[in-house]
């Protein structure tokens, strides 16, 4: 395997083994994965650790979701669910429901989309954009009938060849992210990587790459501190600090697809292992995403700034010359007229966290 040294800072990390590019992809499907993981310069200096950040916007529907949108059709497929002309309906807050409608077009099925109607115009008109029917249905807790995925489940049982793909219990979520994402950080690091920390939606995400990591790194006898990030409004940081009790949901967050009120089948698969949590407010993040873009060139959405204040924060906790890893999981341009929006930001009593110097990004 061809393994090329980087500089001084981040001696040991190696290229991807198959490195996008130079490699031809077979189709939308086979571009996904194999994202860059990208040192963030200023922050590793701050911290004095290595803070990497797995690049999902780099995928081509531009999302980490793309990985477990091909693992749950491609799961349909394998079991018969879903036969040639079928039709793929899922409950998404809107990247799940964007790789799936990619997917769809590319393997010729129809797309049902149930999304809850606060979710960004961008995600809508871009789905529509795709060819999906999207459905937005009023924001109510899992436990409402009208939840926008019981919606979704019974929507699929009522029409022929349909198939209800279930990110939020169907564990071929978290197989996707064991099976790619997890083994790509680990030879990017060259096995060298001593915390992980996200956030989770489904928790696919989360549970696949920290079982990946806790595994190999118990084979080699060394240790893997895998963490998990929370937003406003999710219980999951309670939970995991209280040792295992849950709460009411309450609050929110200007984080999009991520936060959960329960332990889904896909978290659940990892969460005992999970070393701890951390809550991240909003104000932390929005400074961050303002942070990114103007010292790393980054343009990232809420998910992944506050994933990356989990990692400085989980830095800290570590100590100096750790290597931290976590996921920057899409690009700004799903939320921009929100993010970037003086009168948005205000409206979440948020235009105070964007520290003054970079107050001239909010140019909407
Ligand atoms: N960030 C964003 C922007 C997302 O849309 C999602 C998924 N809804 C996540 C993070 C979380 O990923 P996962 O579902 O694997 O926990």
């Amino acid at each position: 395997m061809y393994l090329r040294r980087l500089a001084a800072s981040t001696r040991g990390f190696a290229r991807p083994a198959s490195s996008r590019a130079y490699a031809t992809a077979n189709g939308f499907t086979g571009a996904i994965g194999n994202t860059p993981l990208i040192r963030l310069r200023s922050l590793s200096e701050e911290t004095g650790c290595n803070i990497l950040g797995k690049a999902e916007f780099q995928n081509p529907g531009g999302s980490v979701k793309d990985r477990a949108a091909l693992y749950v059709i491609r799961d349909a497929e394998e079991k018969g669910s879903l036969k040639p002309g079928g039709t793929v309906v899922e409950g998404t807050a809107g990247n799940t429901g964007i790789g799936l409608a990619h997917v769809c077009r590319s393997k010729g099925y129809k797309c049902v989309i149930y999304m809850p109607n606060t979710q960004s115009p961008e995600k809508i008109d871009l789905l529509r954009m795709l060819g999906a029917d999207v459905r937005p249905v009023p924001a109510v807790a899992f436990e409402n009938p009208e939840n926008y995925n019981h919606q979704a489940r019974r929507y699929a049982e009522s029409i022929p060849n349909a198939v209800w793909t279930n990110q939020f219990d169907n564990t071929a979520n978290t197989r996707a992210h064991y099976e790619t994402t997890g083994p790509e950080i680990w030879s990017q690091t060259n096995g060298a990587v001593d915390g992980f920390v996200c956030s989770t939606g489904t928790g696919g995400t989360l549970a696949g790459v920290a079982r990946y990591l806790r595994e190999q790194a118990e084979k080699e006898g060394k240790k893997v501190e895998n963490w998990l990030a929370d937003p406003p409004g999710s219980v999951l940081y309670s939970y995991i600090s209280s040792g295992g009790k849950l709460t009411e949901r309450s609050g929110g967050s200007i984080t999009e697809g991520i936060g959960q009120g329960r332990v889904t089948d896909n978290l659940g698969t990892e969460i005992g292992n999970i070393s701890g949590a951390l809550h991240i407010p909003d104000e932390r993040s929005i400074e961050m995403l303002y942070r990114l873009l103007d010292e790393e060139g980054l343009y990232l959405g809420a998910s992944s700034s506050l994933n990356v204040v989990a990692a400085v924060d989980l830095a800290k906790k570590l100590g100096p010359g750790k290597t931290i890893v976590t996921i920057l999981c899409d690009g700004a341009y799903r939320y921009q007229t929100r993010l970037f929006s003086r009168a948005w930001l205000r409206s979440k009593g948020l235009e105070n966290a964007i520290p003054q110097n970079l107050q001239k990004y909010i140019v909407l």
